[in-house]
């Protein structure tokens, strides 16, 4: 049995560098967490070697007596943990959960109502550089101007004139809880249909800190590698039976082959650690990190989207220290903190440029920094961005960040 290490130098140094990167840099990027060893272990099993097309016990191989185990303990537990009826595991990513669950409720050129991407939304709710904007005809709608939150008489108008067959509730950059019953009302008054894909907020939903969707979306997709804190990969909930049959057969042979087996029972692992206690008290902590470290901001001058934040992200504005997205997550980068830039409510840049940066707190809370460490981090920011140029102080910041990131672990 040959290792990485000897087998494959080149990849066995890549992978320590990369574990010393995560381990030596504090990680804000909102869609980004740790993973346990537990969930890694039986993602890098023997697992990775079984073919099973089909749903457990109903197969198209052989010698899937174990697998069919494995998948059915995932199903039942992510189904547990969201308290839906009916799951599908099977997507390899939240990209192919949204593709097959579009695929179980709307024909190509069909009308949907997506939320706008520069203002949140996520490729696959309609960009037409997306498979979703080039075979549906996706319209949007984006934030109330002022308040820079999710607007229900602009979301019912819009719902009003495009009549679309379905909209999508979700989003992959906003820092507001999302009332999924409002939406549910105006799918229900212009007849569309309800998909929520709560992929950022998964964790936070598990939890009970987020409204859940599950009871007002027709269906609802997620990955499992964000707040969730699983492997890499998709899921499709739903409680309604037709559909199900529906999106289990638009997975597979709809849109993929074999399941990737070894990533559901990672997923399942996942789930299994999210049903503990103590994983309530995790979510709790991302929240709480995540509003203290934008009070912090905020107190130091420098401007959010919505003023604020109710779950596990914050939007910086950059404009309100003088740089743009680009600039500042440089300069951060350089200071030991990653985030990536993210376009703003009316952003004059481009996408790679943009004038702000999304800050999340699932990883950092991962490796245990509490609401004192905010405080230090937003001081960090604040003097990183405001001395964005100047390599000396960057330096000085990246020292600190070391320091901390060698007293908070993640891998022991
Ligand atoms: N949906 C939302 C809201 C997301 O933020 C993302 C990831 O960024 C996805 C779907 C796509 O997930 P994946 O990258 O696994 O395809």
């Amino acid at each position: 049995a040959s290792s990485v290490k000897t087998m494959d130098p080149e990849i066995f140094d890549i992978i320590n560098k990369e574990r010393a990167r995560q381990e030596d840099g504090l990680e804000l990027i909102a869609s980004e967490n740790y993973t346990s060893p537990a969930v890694m272990e039986a993602q890098g099993s023997i697992l990775t070697n079984k073919y099973a097309e089909g749903l457990p016990n109903k197969r198209y191989y052989g010698g899937c007596e174990f697998v069919d185990q494995s998948e059915t303990l995932a199903i039942e537990r992510v189904k547990k943990l969201f308290g839906a009826k009916f799951a599908n595991v099977q997507p390899h990513s939240g990209s192919q959960a949204n593709m097959g669950a579009y695929f179980a409720m709307i024909n190509p050129g069909d009308k949907v109502l997506g939320m706008n991407l520069a203002e949140g939304g996520h490729l696959t709710h309609g960009s037409p550089v997306n498979f979703s904007g080039k075979l549906f005809n996706f319209a949007s709608y984006g934030l109330h101007p002022e308040t820079e939150r999710i607007d229900f008489d602009i979301v019912r108008a819009q719902a009003k004139k495009e009549q679309p067959k379905l909209i999508v509730a979700g989003a992959s950059a906003y820092s507001r809880e999302i009332d999924f019953k409002a939406f549910h009302d105006i799918a229900a008054e212009v007849g569309a249909k309800l998909m929520v894909d709560m992929a950022h907020i998964a964790g936070l939903v598990a939890a009970g800190l987020h409204m859940s969707p599950i009871e007002w979306a027709d269906v609802t997709t997620s990955t499992t590698h964000k707040t969730l804190r699983g492997p890499r990969g998709g899921i499709i909930l739903t409680n309604n039976e037709e559909l199900f049959k529906k999106l289990n057969s638009n997975i597979f042979p709809g849109i993929q082959g074999g399941p990737l087996e070894h990533v559901i029972a990672a997923k399942a692992v996942a789930f299994q650690e999210a049903l503990q206690p103590d994983y309530i008290t995790y979510q709790k902590q991302v929240v709480a990190n995540a509003k203290k470290l934008a009070e912090a901001l905020m107190s130091k001058g420098i401007a959010l989207v919505s003023g604020g934040t109710d779950n596990h992200l914050v939007l910086v504005k950059t404009d309100s220290v003088g740089l743009s997205g680009k600039e500042a997550e440089h300069a951060l980068e350089m200071a030991g903190i990653t985030c990536n830039k993210n376009m703003v409510p009316n952003d004059k840049r481009s996408p790679f440029v943009t004038s702000g940066v999304r800050l999340g707190t699932p990883a950092i809370t991962t490796r245990g920094l509490t609401e004192t460490h905010m405080e230090t981090l937003a001081g960090w920011i604040h003097s990183a961005l405001t001395n964005s140029t100047n390599e000396a102080e960057l330096k000085k910041i990246k020292t600190q960040v070391l320091d901390l990131c060698k007293s908070f672990p993640v891998y022991k």
